[in-house]
Order: C-alpha cells, then structure tokens, then sequence
C-alpha cells in the first residue's frame, strides 16, 4: 500500500519514450509542441492602418486627398505633407504617413479633408514587428496548442507543426453481472457503465479510448484479452476484479502477461484497490470497478499520466482552494476524495458518498480533497480538483 503522493510520486518518475509527428494546422488543437516555434518574420509585417479613415503626413487639421489604398492593395503611395490618402483597416499605410485619423472624425469636401481634432503623431498605425519579430520564440516545445495558439501558429504562414503523438488507450472491463446498456437486463445483472464514463472522460482531457471489450470473470479470458490489448495499446486501463474477492483476476492476469506493479493500493478512500504497472513501453491502470472509485481514480491519477505520456507541461487536473460551505468532518482514517460542487465560491460536500454512487458525482463538478479524521469548519479552505 502507498500513500497518495507516493502514488503520484511513482507515476511521475516513470521514464517515458514520447513519440512525435507532424500534424497539420487544423489538426494539432489539444497537442503539445515537441519543437520550438519560431517566427519567420516580423508581425506585423509591414506598418499597416488600424482604423477606416485617413492617412495623414504632417500634423495638421487640412490635407488633400490623393487616392485611397484597401487591405490587400499593393499600391506604394509616398505622401507629401499636407497630402493624404483614404485608408482602410489593415491596409499598408503610404511611406511618410504621419498618423491615421478614423473616418468618424474627419469632413470631405471633394478632395479637401478637415478633421475634427489635431491628430497624434504615429496614432492609429500598428507597426512592423510591434507583435513580434523575425527569430523570436513563439512558443516553447512542450506548450499544451490552444484555439489562440493556432491563429497565431497560422498567422506565421506555418501550415504543419512536430507535435507529441497522443497514446493509444485501450479499456477492458470485467464482471459477470455486467451487461450492455439497451439490452434486457436479468436477475442479479447491471448495466455496464464504467466504460463509457471513462471512454467520455478520456474525451474530456483531449484523449481518444481506441478500443473498448467486457470480459467475464475468467481468469483464462481475462489473461488473454489483456495480452492482446498490449499488442497494441499504450495505455490499459482496467475497471473491476482488482480487489480481493474470489473473482477478481485482474492482477494475476497481470502478472502472467508479465506486467510489473509499480503499486497496488492506494491508502484513500475511494480508490484503495488502484493498480499502476507496466510491461516496457505499455502501462497499465487497473481501476476499481465501483463507478464513483474508477472515474475518482481516473481524474486524480491517469489524467497526470495521459498528460505526461504527451509531451504536455500540464500535471493534471486543475487545482483549486474554495472555502467550505457549511462544518464538516471526515471520519474516515483515509485521505479522501469528496464529492462535491463548487457554487458561488464555496464547496458543498455532497450526500452518497458511497463508492458505488455515481448519482453525487454526476451532479457534482467536482472532488474535495480532505485529510483523514479532519474536522473544517464552515469558511475554510480545502482544494478541490474541478471535474467538469
Ligand atoms: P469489482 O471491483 O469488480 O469488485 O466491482 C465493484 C462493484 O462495481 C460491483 O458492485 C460491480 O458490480 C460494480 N462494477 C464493476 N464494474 C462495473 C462497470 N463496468 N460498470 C458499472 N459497475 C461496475
Ligand atoms: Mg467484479
């Protein structure tokens, strides 16, 4: 049995092969950078209008027009003073341009132009290399690519990027009693919903579950469904027959395939019965298959691990310090994790915080985070891991 940091602790100094591939543009949201983006040039790239209006050289109230440019145009104006053109939004500004006036703030009376207000040397231009310059470090390898990361790795004419690959995810259920969604349901039988939680919650961090089977209790099934799936999956994840009962084959079947704990229990509540191991370059989380344990364990330890298998800086889910919405003590003699929701600043510790009960937590968003036999009162502050 470890504790929980050990477990973290364990994960985290796993030594990982990162893979990476070139992706395209529209294809990288959610990846990691594996290189470093540099700027091909300055941006802007030439000084250019911020406003629909005019472009003046001097600084004056009056001026002559003498033509006009749009955004696009390659026309090469050179004012003189006194001179100025009509100019639009993201236009290049003529050689000379002192300063743009917006449109709402001049008159025109044929070719004469008055404005209302003296302009402000260099106002309304933005300038050549004000974002940013030729050679300079866009973004870091490692960096998590945003919607903004994007539009900006796009607006540097930078069409295909090296990311780190994503892992393979395979999920194996196991219980006799499980059965399908949609299918007639007997005696003694439940729906099997572990799978489809944790296949949501892996879409949830930006990771696809590749495959998904539900195996009987069978130790001979169940040695033979993980081999397989380690044929091609990075990461195994398990739910149920982890724990102690005559039925659970799970970690001998481990074992027989060759795979190595690197630890099997957790001192927490929920979650005792979690199993990390790894056979090479594959890993393997088996999850309690209790619905509340197996999504909890998900959150709090294979999202740092999907993270770290995928080049990304993040650690895992974020962290946050809310003020507790009314006294409440743990009891337990383990750390544990709280169903809760966070409204209007404060947490509220749910009710059902039994193992099995995945009720609380769908209506929950999130996990709180208290010591063994702890006592908080109302006010203060316990760090909460948001869930949704
Ligand atoms: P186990 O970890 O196999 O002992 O299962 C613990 C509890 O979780 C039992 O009540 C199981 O019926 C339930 N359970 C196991 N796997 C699933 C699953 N995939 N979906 C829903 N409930 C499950
Ligand atoms: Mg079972």
């Amino acid at each position: 049995m470890v504790t929980i940091e050990e477990a973290h602790k364990i994960i985290k100094d796993q030594q990982v092969k990162l893979k990476t591939e070139t992706r395209k543009l529209s294809d990288c949201f959610g990846y990691s950078l594996s290189e470093n983006i540099i700027a091909p040039f300055d941006m802007p790239s030439f000084d250019n209008s911020a406003m629909d209006g005019y472009a003046l050289c001097g600084i004056s109230q009056e001026y002559i027009i003498i033509g006009e440019v749009a955004a696009g145009d390659k026309k090469d104006f050179i004012l003189k003073k006194g001179e100025a053109v009509r100019i639009f939004t993201g236009a290049k500004v003529p050689e000379n341009t002192s300063a743009v006036m917006m449109q709402e703030k001049t008159n025109v009376q044929g070719n004469k132009l008055t404005l209302d207000q003296m302009p402000k040397e260099a106002q309304n231009i933005r300038r050549k290399g004000e974002e940013l310059i030729q050679g300079q470090v866009v973004f870091e390898k490692g960096t998590a690519i945003t919607p903004a990361g994007i539009g900006l790795i796009g607006s540097l004419g930078i069409q295909k990027v090296e990311v780190y690959k994503k892992p393979l995810i395979n999920l194996i259920t196991t219980g006799n009693e499980l059965i399908d969604p949609g299918k007639p349901r007997a005696e003694g039988q439940i729906y099997e919903s572990n799978s489809y939680a944790l296949a949501s919650a892996c879409e949830q961090f930006g990771f696809k579950c590749e495959n998904k089977k539900q195996i009987e209790d069978d130790f001979e099934a169940i040695k033979s469904g993980i081999k397989k799936s380690l044929e091609t999956t990075d990461v195994l994840i398990l739910s149920g027959g982890i724990s102690v009962g005559d039925y659970d084959f799970v970690k001998q079947a481990l074992e027989e395939n060759g795979v190595e704990e690197q630890f099997y229990k957790v001192f927490q509540k929920p979650g005792k019965p979690l199993y990390f191991g790894r056979k090479e370059d594959k890993f393997v989380f088996a999850l309690p298959g209790n619905p509340a344990s197996s999504l909890t364990c998900f959150y709090v330890y294979v999202v740092p691990f999907l993270y770290q298998l995928s080049g990304s800086a993040k650690s895992g889910l974020q962290r946050y310090y809310f003020p507790i919405s009314n006294d409440f003590e743990n009891r337990g003699d383990r750390p544990s994790f709280f169903k809760a929701t966070i409204n209007n600043g404060e947490v509220e510790i749910l009710d059902g915080q039994g193992s099995s009960i995945i009720l609380s937590m769908a209506h929950g968003n999130a996990l709180a985070f208290i010591d063994a036999e702890t006592s908080l009162k109302k006010g203060e502050k316990l760090e909460c891991l948001l869930i949704s």
